[in-house]
């Protein structure tokens, strides 16, 4: 049914990074081999591809970063098209783009987040997560961000994967750092900071832990550093440990251990640690009222069983004093374009097995599909999902392709007549030879360029 030809397909962006870049890269490899017809043009407002692989992965992760090779090879295939620098729901519309080609995937990701919701949020040493990664890792919208990083104690809120990364890179030697292609104004901020402690912060208890045991296996063993743990968090739990599924009971083993191992001869070592059962009640501030100095929290009883397990405050509370307070409680999807439906609530693309509701033609991929949760593997797996789903409805006919569709040769002119200059891949990897060249010139991987301008007029040299 489909032997009008070629049928150009658009995502509106790359896939992202080691977990999300290589979602949708391996949903364009099903594309391109579910049928010798289909073509892929990819969207991305930055002149550099990749998300939250370059963004988001942590520096001293480099190995899952690896998956950038597969995207390269996907972009450089004669059927896929990158086009950097276009921002779409600004420069193009989605119904613009839905004219051009047969099928549109939005795969834009979680570029919002979760804020706490109490008072005290918004003073100076209170960030999101979201922000510090996007500083240490160059994403050209937070370079100015300069957090204080001049007193002892940092608090984040959460647990998960994002919390653990951001406490590394604030405990780990400038030695480690200084090797990986964390930024250069990371490593001089970072070369003079005074925290000593980092203390992550969750509504449950140690069994509800949101980490993964490779993250906390990492803390662990991080040189010079200590855990700094509360006894009385850990009530109940080794009774708990025989009926736990495998990967819940290593996880939790690995916390007892670290709990019960021996440190108080460590002199002279940073400090990490989990702080459970406690919510943010306020941000509190400095004498002066200058600043963040502190957070009340409130002390949380656990009811339900389970997974099902909620945090309920108690009229007890405590307070951390600290400098630094970042919220890790998750990113969230934003709404691209008026004419896309949204869900608000769920922060995602509402949508059956990738298939946009109310919309033919308009499909959805990665987190923007299923909420900003799960690693490169997970985001991958949904990935294959959508590509299925496009490659059924071509199969059925609900995807049209007896009219020809222009794709970005009626783009491309449309986005240049709106100012609009495009990054092509083979302009983005100008870029990459000039970040590799300056980050061998110090001995790291690359050294990312940090602005806009900085990245168009390689690309376009
Ligand atoms: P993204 O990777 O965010 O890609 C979205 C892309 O869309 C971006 O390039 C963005 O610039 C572009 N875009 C946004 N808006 C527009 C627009 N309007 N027009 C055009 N383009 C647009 N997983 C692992 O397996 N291992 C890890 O070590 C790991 N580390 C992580 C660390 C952090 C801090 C985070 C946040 C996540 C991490 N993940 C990791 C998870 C992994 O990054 C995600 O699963 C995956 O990146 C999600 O992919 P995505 O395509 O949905 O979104």
């Amino acid at each position: 049914p489909w032997s009008v030809w070629p049928i150009p397909l658009c995502s509106t962006n790359q896939a992202p990074s080691g977990w999300m870049g290589s979602v949708t890269v391996q949903m364009f490899v099903c594309l391109l081999q579910g049928s010798p017809h289909i073509q892929v043009d990819i969207y991305e407002r930055l002149p550099v591809p990749f998300g939250l692989v370059r963004f988001g992965v942590a520096p001293d992760h480099p190995e899952v970063k690896n998956v950038i090779n597969t995207f390269t090879q996907t972009a450089q295939h004669k059927r896929c098209h990158f086009l950097g620098n276009v921002h779409v729901g600004k420069d193009i519309t989605i119904q613009e783009l839905m004219q051009a080609y047969h099928a549109v995937v939005l795969s834009y990701g979680a570029e919002g987040n979760r804020t706490m919701g109490v008072s005290g949020e918004g003073l100076p040493g209170v960030y999101s997560a979201k922000d510090f990664v996007g500083w240490y890792n160059g994403l050209p919208c937070n370079k100015e961000l300069q957090p204080d990083l001049s007193h002892e104690t940092a608090v984040i809120l959460g647990q998960g994967n994002v919390a653990l990364d951001v406490a590394r890179i604030l405990l780990s030697p400038l030695d480690l750092l200084k090797k990986t292609d964390i930024t250069q104004n990371a490593l001089e901020t970072l070369a003079a900071s005074k925290v000593q402690r980092v203390l992550m912060v969750g509504r449950r208890g140690p069994l509800q832990v949101a980490c993964t045991i490779k993250e906390l296996r990492e803390m662990v063993n991080m040189p010079y550093t200590a855990p700094d743990m509360l006894p009385a968090d850990f009530q109940h739990v080794a009774q708990a440990l025989a009926d736990l599924p495998r990967p819940r009971k290593r996880l939790t083993e690995l916390i007892m251990k670290t709990l019960n191992e021996d440190h108080r001869g460590r002199q002279g070592v940073k400090r990490w640690g989990f702080r459970f059962f406690r919510s943010p009640l306020e941000v509190l501030p400095s004498a002066d009222g200058s600043r963040a100095s502190g957070i009340r929290l409130a002390v949380n009883k656990l009811e339900g069983v389970g997974d099902a397990v909620t945090a309920v405050p108690t009229s007890e509370v405590d307070e951390i004093a600290c400098g630094m307070i970042i919220s890790s409680i998750g990113y969230k999807s934003l709404p691209i374009d008026p004419a896309v439906p949204f869900d608000f609530k769920r922060a995602i693309v509402p949508n059956n097995m990738g298939r946009v509701e109310e919309t033919t033609g308009l499909y959805c991929s990665g987190w923007v599909k299923r909420g900003p949760t799960g690693v490169i593997a997970t985001t991958m797996n949904d990935s294959f999902d959508t590509a299925r789903t496009i490659l059924q409805d071509l199969e059925s006919g609900a995807i049209n392709v007896s009219v020809s569709r222009p794709g970005s040769s009626e783009v491309v002119p449309l986005l240049e007549k709106r100012g609009v200059r495009t990054v092509s891949f083979a302009d983005w990897e100008k870029i990459n030879a000039e970040e590799t060249k300056q980050g061998t010139a110090v001995g790291k991987p690359r050294e990312k360029l940090l602005d806009v301008r900085e990245m168009l007029a390689v690309a376009w040299t």
